[in-house]
């Protein structure tokens, strides 16, 4: 006679099978006589049937091939602890014996949430051991979940993908990533988002961050905003972070990401917004919320503009334009330590992660000659209405921080945006801060906390 140990790889078998297929990773078999008669695997989701568990399937089969609603002599081996349901099925079978090999805390029948096969009453007949092989069993089920959570969606042929153990133990950003594929301007693109604290909240802080940045920019605001009580969500730009990166410059378009933006913000229902933008996420975000204005509640403006075309572009921007144009491969994380020079080692390889080699680089490339420069480029048209809209018809309440070392979009450039929007107070300035003012950003947040949770709507 063949070992349990033998019975239950058979089982394993199975729950390869189903994992392959989708399915929660869970096989079985039944024996009798020394002989495999019956398999089952998990097929709830492809069988559109919430009974088609392992156990179940194999026990039908196995009633069938003996002729016999009842499976005497036989024994049922499967990966996991059986739930009620299958319990029950066993027992109506009146299997001589089951095996099975992980426990199941949450609905296991066998002993761990209950045990039917203890009950006097309602058992006569079948023996139960737990345990076989229980850890290749449970193996199989932790490594099937944890693929899940890392959301491994299919990969574009035209497309990047950031490896996850480029972003492993990032100091100060232990929030849980957030994916969403199937957006209507960026079909097949994984993006990627951080969403945490409740939907509920009061305020659901949008964070957008620019070019060559990523959500990580936001690290030191967000726990400000999350221990307030309020909602963060901050997105990766397609091409940035954690998002995925088109390998042709030519992807990138102001238009693409203006929509992917739109569109995130509709599928996520935001509601009672503040906008959060530096950098590009002013360029792009500064012109989302007049397409939706109810969504929005409030405005954080940092280092940023918006490109109307009408005025020349700021020497100070020019200059970096053809700085990144001549070192395509200049280094992200030592730009940023040059500004911050308290940044750790750490710190300043997680703004590299995202960007392991040149192929992954076509959005760094392409960002910085995309900033409408003149009334015809594309997205000036937008950035105008969207002028329009923060200088007559804007409600809510804004802040304004400005990181004043910044030579690209300082502080001439902000007093500049300043008068473009209604009701902006007099900024904040951070003397020492420069354009990634957002590593200066926990005393922002905190500020931003006291404007909004303060201020009156007008
Ligand atoms: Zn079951």
């Amino acid at each position: 006679m063949a070992s349990h140990a033998h019975w239950m790889g058979l089982a394993l078998a199975q729950a390869q099978a189903a994992a392959d297929a989708g399915e929660v990773p869970v096989g079985a078999v039944v024996v009798k006589d020394g002989q495999v008669i019956a398999h089952g695997r998990n097929s709830p989701i492809s069988d559109y049937d919430p009974t088609a568990h392992a156990e179940v399937v194999a026990i039908r089969q196995a009633a069938k091939v003996l002729g016999n609603y009842r499976l005497e002599g036989c024994t049922l081996y499967v990966t996991l602890e059986p739930c009620a349901m299958c319990s029950g099925a066993m027992l109506h079978a009146r299997l001589d014996h089951v095996v099975f090999g992980a426990h199941d805390t949450k609905t296991g029948a066998a002993g761990s949430v209950m045990n039917l096969f203890a009950n006097a009453q309602i058992n006569h007949h079948t023996k139960v051991t737990g345990g076989e092989l229980a850890d290749a069993c449970g193996d199989l089920l932790k490594t099937f979940f944890k693929s899940k959570r890392m959301n491994t969606d299919p990969l574009r042929e035209d497309t990047l993908r950031t490896p996850d153990a480029a972003f492993a133990d990032l100091p100060d950003y232990p929030w849980t990533p957030k994916y969403i594929s199937d957006l209507p301007s960026i079909p097949g693109l994984r993006m990627h988002y951080l969403d945490e604290g409740p939907q509920d909240a009061p305020m659901t802080w949008l964070c957008l961050h620019g070019n060559p940045a990523w959500s990580y920019l936001y690290r030191k605001m967000i726990p400000v905003w999350l221990s307030a009580g309020h909602r963060v969500v901050a997105p990766d730009l397609i091409g940035f972070g954690k998002s995925d990166k088109p390998k042709k410059d030519s992807f990138h378009t102001f238009e693409t990401h203006r929509q992917a933006l739109l569109d995130l913000t509709e599928r996520l229902d935001l509601q009672r917004v503040v906008l959060v933008v530096q950098d590009w996420g002013g360029i792009l975000g500064l012109t989302l919320p007049m397409d939706a204005p109810e969504r929005y509640k409030g405005l954080l403006l940092m280092n940023t503009t918006l490109a109307t075309g009408n005025e020349a572009l700021s020497p100070g921007f020019l200059a970096w334009r053809d700085w990144c144009a001549s070192r395509p491969l200049f280094d992200v994380g030592k730009l940023l330590l040059r500004g911050n020079r308290t940044l750790s080692e750490g710190e300043t390889a997680a703004y590299n992660a995202p960007f392991p080699d040149k192929g992954y680089r076509a959005a760094l490339r392409a960002f910085p000659p995309m900033v409408p420069e003149f009334s015809d480029s594309p997205g000036a048209a937008i950035s105008r209405q969207a002028q329009d809209f923060w200088r007559n018809n804007w409600q809510g309440q804004t802040f304004m921080a400005i990181g004043q070392q910044d030579p690209v979009l300082g502080e001439s450039v902000m007093r500049s945006l300043k008068h473009q929007i209604q009701g902006c107070p007099e900024p904040m300035l951070l003397a020492d801060a420069g354009h990634f003012v957002q590593e200066q950003g926990r005393a922002i947040a905190q500020a931003a906390v006291r404007h909004f949770t303060t201020s009156t709507s007008p």
